[in-house]
């Protein structure tokens, strides 16, 4: 995950343009993606496919060469910058200059997608630095009708129920927030699609904000079947993992995360839903009110590096990128096995000894945790609960309680309930 990040990471992404496409291809290259092109002009709801914008190169120089350089950062040009050519004192070029002077290092990301204007990004340090006097000034970027580009990989299961894992693509240089849900997504596709899937798992990679609503606007028949869903964004910082719940706050997955970090034997948080962030906004829109939550590490805006040129490729970690996807691995394996069983020997308990389900010799200590998980299985199992729910109840391991009920089942203690769902 870390060398796919390190290669899109140069790639000078926006909410439109060739870095997107370039950017999918790449990820085409792992899991096979189908890509769509929304024209411009293009209704989406309450908005509109926006022109498409590209940029070859930009700079601000003087006549020592360029001080401002996109060669040297993609950050360093405000995004959707319309072209401009001209020379301007630093007084006329001062209202087009973003710095952060809470990070006075770092190149702010700033964009402009819904504005026509124009802009560069540089450290604090050298803006205060400039000397007065004339620059040359140019950007040569194209902001015309063309298309929108998203992508998506549908993985059939064996029911046409789905699991939306939906991640934004739309960041030029940014590591951690943008890059690490790319290639989380991506490594989770790839992982999954060698394994049995009794759901389907749709994977949508499309910029942030525009992105989804376009993509949610042409599937609507595709969201009706969603039954669980996942925004993935910054997994791939050294923080703790951060789980924010769905609209609903109870919803299957909002559990399953929470059971699987509370069983994680780390530090982690889960947050209610708030109608800002990243795509979960639309998903959580109440048009649509679909069951997805935004997993993460440390939250957007609370990191020193969040959106600018210092989330870059160390604050990405492998050993974190490869912890979150343990998680959500361990998710889908709840989501995959929540079912509900029905207890075929209900009246007072079976003798599970005889089964070769039970220590043998009484009198020890009691039962380790998958003697205490049989038990539970056997008592909730009328029919009225799931696998999560006993193993909340019981504050048991999903693992354990699900192989609890694999073995009922392989010596016919237990049936799934009707549906099983
Ligand atoms: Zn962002």
């Amino acid at each position: 995950m870390h060398d796919l990040i390190a290669r899109l990471y140069p790639i000078c992404r926006s909410i439109t343009g060739n870095g997107v496409r370039e950017t999918l291809a790449i990820v085409g290259e792992h899991v096979p993606l189908e890509t769509v092109e929304v024209p411009t002009g293009t209704k989406a709801f309450d908005w509109e496919v926006p022109r498409e914008w590209n940029i070859r190169d930009a700079y601000v120089s003087d006549a020592s060469g360029r001080v401002i350089d996109f060669r040297r950062s993609n950050l360093s040009v405000v995004g959707y910058s319309v072209p401009v050519r001209a020379r301007m004192t630093l007084g006329e070029l001062r209202p087009h200059l973003h710095s952060s002077p809470e990070q006075p290092s770092a190149i702010p990301y700033r964009t402009s997608y819904f504005s026509e204007s124009w802009g560069f990004c540089l450290p604090d340090v050298e803006l205060v630095a400039l000397d007065e006097g004339e620059y040359e000034v140019c950007i040569e970027s194209t902001l015309e009708p063309g298309h929108l580009t998203y992508a998506e990989l549908l993985l059939e299961g064996e029911t046409a129920d789905e699991v939306l894992v939906s991640t934004h693509v739309c960041h030029p240089s940014l590591a951690n927030d943008n890059l690490s849900g790319i290639a989380m997504a991506t490594f989770l596709a790839r992982e999954l699609s060698t394994r049995r899937r009794r759901l389907s798992y749709r994977f949508v990679f499309a910029p942030g904000l525009i992105g989804s609503i376009v993509w949610l606007s042409r599937n609507e028949d595709t969201v009706a079947r969603v039954r669980h869903g996942l925004v993935l964004a910054c997994v791939g910082d050294a923080g703790r993992t951060t789980y924010k719940r769905s609209r609903r706050g109870d919803a299957v997955v909002d559990r399953a995360v929470a059971h699987v970090l509370r069983h994680s034997g780390q530090d982690y948080e889960c947050r209610d839903f708030t109608p800002f962030g990243y795509d979960e906004r639309q998903y959580n829109s109440p048009g649509f009110d679909l069951p997805v939550g935004l997993f993460m590490r440390t939250p957007h805006g609370e990191y020193a590096e969040y959106h600018t040129s210092a989330d870059n490729l160390t604050v990405v970690r492998p050993e974190a990128l490869a912890d979150s996807l343990g998680k959500l691995l361990a998710v889908v394996d709840v989501l995959e096995s929540d079912r509900r069983y029905l207890n075929l020997n209900p009246k007072c308990e079976p003798q599970l000894g005889k089964r070769g389900l039970y220590r043998q010799l009484g009198g020890g200590k009691p039962g380790g945790e998958l003697e205490l998980a049989l038990l539970w299985v056997l008592n909730l199992s009328d029919g009225h609960h799931s696998l999560l729910d006993i193993a909340e109840r019981a504050d048991l391991n999903f693992a354990v309680v699900r192989e609890a009920a694999d073995a009922l089942e392989r010596v016919e203690l237990l049936a799934p309930a009707n549906g099983g769902g």
